[in-house]
């Protein structure tokens, strides 16, 4: 009588495995489809609704992939480097010395720029050190640089970086620092990156605290003000920048890298 019921259970149990063996398969040949739209949007994300439209156009491509870029590298904001009969030019001259005397916003070459970005980043990869060039777009249209300047460092050129933390040589008009008339210690939108990742501000939303859960990109997955079921992004590290030169009060860096999307 009890070897008849161990072998019952025996059979029940083989025939159980037997069972989910074939229907898990069944799940494993269904999900090997081929899904191509897989990283296919089709609509561009709403945190391109807060860029400045006379500088910045934002097209998706036909398939959903990719996301192409265009800007004048004007910003919407006052700043010395302005020319002086502009209805943005700033008097900084108090705070700023200009790294040349006679540059100015619309004086330059290469100020325009354009870059694709895939539409939803990779966060897989490995990460990608950021260049001495144009590493993403601002809400205002200007560009984006990272902590490290062209022509010896950038402490010795912080004397030149006005209210926005930003300057210009011969080439485009960009920030290094948080650009406060865009984000100023909050968590307003400050631009896109060239791997396709958002960056806000020092503050967390909708918490507006400091995020303490922030990797070495300044970035972490949650909520934005664009989208509240949260996504990955960056956030200007909150982490005073120590510039003598600077002639501003406070100095934080605006992204020094590396990029996670790539
Ligand atoms: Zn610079
Ligand atoms: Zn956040």
């Amino acid at each position: 009588m009890k070897i008849k019921f161990i072998k019952i259970t025996l059979f029940l149990a083989m025939f159980f495995t037997v069972f989910v063996s074939c229907s898990s398969n069944e799940d494993a040949e269904v999900e090997t489809e081929p899904d191509v739209t897989d990283d296919a949007i089709t609509e561009l994300p709403a945190a391109f609704a807060a860029f400045n439209s006379d500088a910045v156009t934002v097209t998706l491509s036909d398939d959903g992939t990719e996301i192409y870029l265009e800007t004048t590298g004007y910003p919407n904001h006052t700043s010395i480097y302005w020319e002086t009969d502009h209805e943005l030019y700033l008097d900084e001259s108090d705070y700023v010395t200009k790294t040349t005397e006679n540059t100015y916003i619309g004086g330059g070459t290469g100020e325009a720029s354009s870059f694709t970005v895939d539409s939803t980043p990779n966060l897989n990869g490995a990460t990608v050190d950021t260049e001495l060039n144009t590493i993403g777009i601002a809400v205002s249209g200007a560009a984006i640089f990272n902590d490290q300047e062209g022509m010896g460092d950038l402490d010795q050129a912080a004397g030149s970086l006005d209210y926005n933390g930003a300057h210009k040589g011969p080439g485009v008009y960009h920030y290094h620092l948080e650009p406060r008339s865009i984000s100023n210690d909050d968590d307003e939108l400050v631009g896109i990156l060239m791997d396709g990742i958002f960056l806000y501000g020092r503050k967390d939303y909708p918490s507006n605290d400091y995020p303490t859960d922030l990797d070495a990109s300044g970035g972490h997955f949650g909520p934005t003000p664009y989208n509240e079921d949260g996504e990955y992004h960056y956030h200007i590290i909150n982490e005073e920048y120590n510039a003598p030169l600077y002639g501003y009060d406070e100095a934080v860096v605006l992204f020094a890298g590396p990029f996670q999307g790539y």
